[in-house]
């Protein structure tokens, strides 16, 4: 008889799986697919993940190398994943063995047992009951965690404390703490949780719609207008689920997984959460792992690629801002974290649910087409209102150092009322560029096509793209003139700005450059979400999902640069953006107020969208989209390709073109090869060939058909290349 044969996702740029026979000595027991394999690859030893196990193999059993070890005693990977990661792989076009890598952590592609993972939840001792954090004012870190801990007196997970490990020992071994050894049970609904409000009657009809259906597959879009309590939405159903011993995932994009966020759910729910982002060590991201996957974590909450994370017992998915960008994975495994989380949900057979003041296109018209059901709250809870729009047009009102003299005379106005006022400009640095006034040289990144910004605080330039920078040049390099200047503004040159206009007010900002440090981020909303007459001013950080009960005036110093850009997907983003931003207004008893800058206030997405709101514009871009025959209403995929040579991407992506007429698949359409908008970054060049077509299944066919054959391709090794399905940007 002949033996099983394992088909191996092995970690390797390869598309294909491999096949192996079973360990020496294994005979007795055959391995089961999600189980991790030591696998001899090249002249290295490798950990592949077990797909299946067949008995042919197209490989002559005796050129079949032996697996070397099964690592687990049951699969680390359920059924799901397993069926997820292969699709996704087939789908996104990418490698399965580096899919499969990139769903696990790291830990246990270095071959870990997930069981070793230390315990994860403290609580205080008797002795540390008695401590009063006030007395450790010199120790303000263990203040903080007997500080949780008096409030959590069922114990704290570890990333729920946010504190390191040797603070937590410090505080083990005075007596204090105790690691937990079970940590607490699930709890029933109404039992230990912290009821939340009432809910207004549009929650509780979506909370209702969907109670109704919670046992099986429906992928539902809760579109609720900025303020309308989504998250009260998300915690009734959690509730729900928690009662059926039922667990949920909740999908967030990075940005919005603040401390906040995490310490809402914690009181309401006294039960361990597994929270997953980009900022824990591979232990943390391992013990939250297993905790989903055991099911003592009865709610799970993380970024991305927790949609790869396993549940004992699946019982709703949520993904918030389901619009956001940023649920789609930009590089390497590019899939999108909303569309793998409803096929998951299929796969399951129960509820998924996207949230979002602003729906993306391809949600609302899923919605059109029936595929998913929509759920709305028109309305804002308690008694804040929607805030006013108004537009500045900056042709007939300059802007002194990005800020119109209509926008300074209503802050001040704001400031005077004791409000707080947010200022919204999507650029860090000083100054986008710096140019000559004798010439016109403008500072150029040396490996990019693009502009160096200027930034104050280390008076250097940087180039966003890349990553470089050097010295402010001193003397202009074109005419060695000395007439350098900063050209337009970013949010260091605004506050220094703001600095001048409204000396005696405080200043928060918010940018990539401002959080940096750990737990930076956390310190600035804390006291942006108290201020009164304080000015706020940041990039797109500011905008999503945090909760400013004083702000009264939000002012967008800049909303052009949405409008008129090459990206089809621009005027959605930006629409998203401003009403995101936007609703931070108001969202307390005082009614807020909205003032965009524009040079273009006749363009009539922006007129559509201030006049009628979200979904008025948003019915018309998608009515554009249909003409123009672009997604959601047909698909795309773009080839990217890039090298060091300048003519090489083109050159290939000319062969590229030239195999898919060779095709002929029809409904395929292949526009190009052009060169990339910013044709050199980081000293490569770059191009780009874009792939359309009415049906997702012919464009799928033809890819997977190009993959395999450029993956056997010397040309295609001249060149860095990648396919990209369902971009969300096409430059
Ligand atoms: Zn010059
Ligand atoms: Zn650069």
């Amino acid at each position: 008889m002949s033996q099983p044969i394992l088909c191996v996702a092995v970690p390797t740029p390869l598309y294909r799986r491999f096949d192996y026979l079973p360990p020496a000595g294994a005979a007795h027991t055959t391995p089961q697919p999600g189980q991790r394999v030591r696998v001899p690859f090249g002249r290295r030893s490798v950990i592949g993940v077990l797909l299946e196990v067949v008995t042919h193999s197209d490989i002559e059993q005796r050129k079949l190398k032996r697996a070397q070890a099964v690592l687990d005693t049951e699969p680390v990977i359920g059924a799901d994943i397993l069926a997820m990661v292969s699709w996704a792989s087939r789908y996104y076009q990418y490698p399965v063995g580096e899919a499969f890598a990139a769903a696990l952590p790291g830990l246990l592609r270095q071959g870990q047992s997930p069981e070793a993972t230390p315990r994860v939840h403290w609580r205080l001792t008797a002795a540390g009951q008695s401590v009063d954090p006030a007395t450790l004012a010199r120790a303000p870190r263990q203040a903080a965690v007997i500080a949780a801990l008096h409030v959590h007196t069922d114990g704290l997970a570890r990333a729920a404390l946010d504190a390191p490990a040797a603070v937590l020992h410090a505080l083990a071994d005075k007596g204090w703490i105790e690691p937990l050894t079970q940590a607490p049970l699930p709890a029933g609904a109404g039992t230990g949780t912290v009821r939340g409000h009432a809910l207004n009657p549009a929650q509780q009809a979506a909370v209702d719609c969907m109670r109704e259906r919670l046992d099986t597959y429906q992928p539902w879009l809760l579109e609720g207008v900025t303020g309308s309590g989504k998250t009260e939405v998300y915690l009734t159903l959690i509730e729900e689920v928690l009662a059926q011993q039922r667990q949920t995932l909740l999908l967030v994009p990075e940005i919005g997984l603040t401390p906040q966020l995490v310490s809402r759910f914690q009181r309401r729910f006294p039960v361990p959460l597994a929270v997953l982002h980009s900022g824990l060590s591979d232990r943390e991201r391992l013990s939250a792992w297993q905790q989903a996957r055991t099911g003592l974590a009865p709610i799970v909450i993380g970024t991305r690629s927790a949609v790869f994370t396993p549940l004992a017992r699946p019982g709703l998915l949520i993904v918030d801002e389901e619009h956001d960008v940023s649920l789609k994975q930009q590089d390497g495994f590019r899939y999108s974290a909303r569309d793998l989380a409803v096929w998951r949900a299929r796969y399951l057979d129960i509820p998924v649910l996207l949230g979002s003041a602003t729906p993306s296109l391809e949600s609302l018209f899923n919605v059109e087409q029936q595929r998913y059901r929509r759920l709305a709250l028109p309305e804002r809870t308690g008694v804040a209102q929607l805030p006013d729009y108004e537009l500045i047009d900056v042709r007939h009102a300059p802007l002194e150092q990005g800020l119109s003299a209509p926008l300074r005379r209503r802050i001040r106005d704001h400031l005077d009322a004791d409000g707080q006022v947010l200022l919204f400009l999507n650029r860090r640095g000083f100054a986008p560029t710096l140019m000559c006034y004798d010439c016109d040289w403008v500072a150029e990144c040396r490996r990019c096509d693009a502009r160096m910004t200027w930034h104050h605080s280390d008076n250097r330039l940087h180039c966003h793209h890349c990553g470089s920078q050097r010295p402010v040049d001193t003397a202009c390099p074109a005419c060695h003139g000395r007439d350098l200047h900063p050209m337009g503004q970013g949010t260091e040159r605004v506050e220094q700005a703001l600095a001048e206009y409204y000396p005696d007010v405080e200043r928060l900002r918010i940018d990539r450059d401002t959080t940096r440090r750990k737990g930076a981020l956390g310190a600035l909303l804390e006291r942006a979400r108290h201020g009164r007459r304080q000015l706020l001013l940041g990039t797109q950080m500011l905008a999503k999902g945090h909760h400013f009960p004083n702000v009264t005036l939000v002012g967008i110093l800049d909303a052009d640069h949405g409008l008129f850009s090459t990206e089809f997907r621009a005027s959605e983003r930006m629409a998203q953006l401003i009403v995101q931003v936007a609703g931070r207004a108001g969202r307390h008893d005082r009614p807020g107020q909205v003032l965009i800058q524009t040079a273009h206030p006749d363009h009539p997405l922006l007129q559509l969208l201030v006049t009628h709101g979200y979904p008025a514009f948003a019915r018309a871009a998608l009515e554009e989209r249909r003409a123009a025959r672009l997604p959601p209403v047909t698909h795309l995929a773009l080839l990217r390709a890039e090298a060091t040579e300048a003519d090489a991407p083109v050159r290939f992506l000319e062969g590229v073109q030239a195999r898919i007429s060779a095709a002929a698949v029809a409904g395929v359409e292949a526009w190009g090869p052009v060169p990339a908008t910013m044709e050199r970054r980081a000293g490569r060049y770059r191009a780009q060939l874009l792939l359309q077509s009415d049906r997702r299944g012919s464009l799928q066919q033809l890819l997977g058909d190009l993959v395999r054959q450029l993956e056997q391709d010397r040309a295609s090794r001249q060149v860095r290349w990648s396919v990209d399905v369902d971009p969300a940007d096409t430059y």
